[in-house]
């Protein structure tokens, strides 16, 4: 069995990137609706990623009961500034239309890929600014040399975040695509099957040892903290020595997603440079 380590990864593939990025003058905006604790963290860790890059990084916090008109003009301003990258960070509070503010984001800036234009390009197989964390699970797979091709790829959870976006990058790697979620019936019948099961439920320890196959390769999206704890959606010390290949949590795609958030700023930079 292999531990896919996502922390290793990031340090190699950001390691790359500060090189080719060194004389450029790059730039990241969040902005944070409301006070969301989860949020906090992990806009700090986008901070200190964007710090030890020289990426230029600005947090732009907001009060709960702000009306989408005013978050609009943010966006519009933010769109006509020289920032480089704009993330708007989830989750935001139910007066707003999510949908709405992501499509206000110039596609071109769009780090988290969810603009609708970006997500065309993506169910068309076309070059566009992709979902961090499933391209970071591509990412993962292919540094580990990992076929895709003709492999049964298993994918629980179908949120527009995850599920949706990685399935179609599956696809357009030319795997076979299932997807699964809370409807799904006889979901243990279905994950055996999976040459590759990708986990991203947000419920701990749902995938257990009698739900997987021999030598199955299990990538682990969930993070659940319980009482200070993180768990992954895979019950890991019980699963790993069934697989070939596993994703630890913490330290398996939750970097990889950081890191492809870098990546996709310098992606953002040459999509507004005609490059
Ligand atoms: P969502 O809550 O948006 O989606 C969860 C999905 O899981 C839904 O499609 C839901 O089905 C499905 N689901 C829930 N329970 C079951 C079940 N018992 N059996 C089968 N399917 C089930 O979550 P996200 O996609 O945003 O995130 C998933 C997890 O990944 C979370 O733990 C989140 O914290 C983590 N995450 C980690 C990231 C990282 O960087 N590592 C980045 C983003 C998310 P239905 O559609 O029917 O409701």
């Amino acid at each position: 069995m292999i531990i896919l380590d996502g922390k290793k990864l990031k340090e190699e593939r950001l390691k790359a990137l500060k090189n080719k990025i060194k004389d450029l003058k790059l730039s990241l905006a969040v902005i944070q609706i409301g006070n969301d604790e989860a949020s906090s963290v992990y806009i700090n860790q986008k901070k200190k990623a964007c710090e030890n890059l020289n990426v230029e990084f600005s947090h732009i916090k907001l009060e709960e009961n702000i009306t989408e008109t005013k978050l609009l003009n943010i966006i519009k301003d933010l769109n006509n500034s020289d920032v480089t990258g704009i993330l708007l960070q989830l989750p935001i509070p139910n007066h707003l239309n999510k949908m709405t503010l992501q499509n206000a984001i110039d596609y071109k800036k769009d780090v988290d890929g969810l603009n609708v234009i970006n997500v065309n390009r993506l169910i068309n197989n076309e070059k566009g600014l992709l979902p961090c964390t499933a391209k970071g699970i591509i990412n993962m797979l292919k540094a580990y040399n990992i076929e895709l091709a003709g492999k049964h790829v298993v994918i629980v959870g179908r949120s527009n975040l995850v599920g949706r976006p990685v399935s179609n990058l599956f696809l357009n790697e030319n795997a076979t695509v299932t997807i699964c979620h809370s409807k799904t019936k006889n979901l243990n019948e279905i994950t055996k099957l999976a040459d590759i099961l990708i986990a991203a439920t947000g419920k701990k320890h749902l995938i257990t040892a009698e739900m997987i196959k021999q030598g199955a390769i299990i990538v682990d999206v969930g993070i659940n903290k319980i009482d200070g704890t993180l768990y992954g959606d895979v019950d890991y010390e019980n699963v790993k020595e069934k697989t070939s290949y596993i994703t630890p949590v913490p330290g398996g795609i939750g970097p990889m997603t950081i890191c492809c958030l870098m990546e996709n700023i310098y992606e953002a930079y040459l999509l507004q440079n005609n490059n």
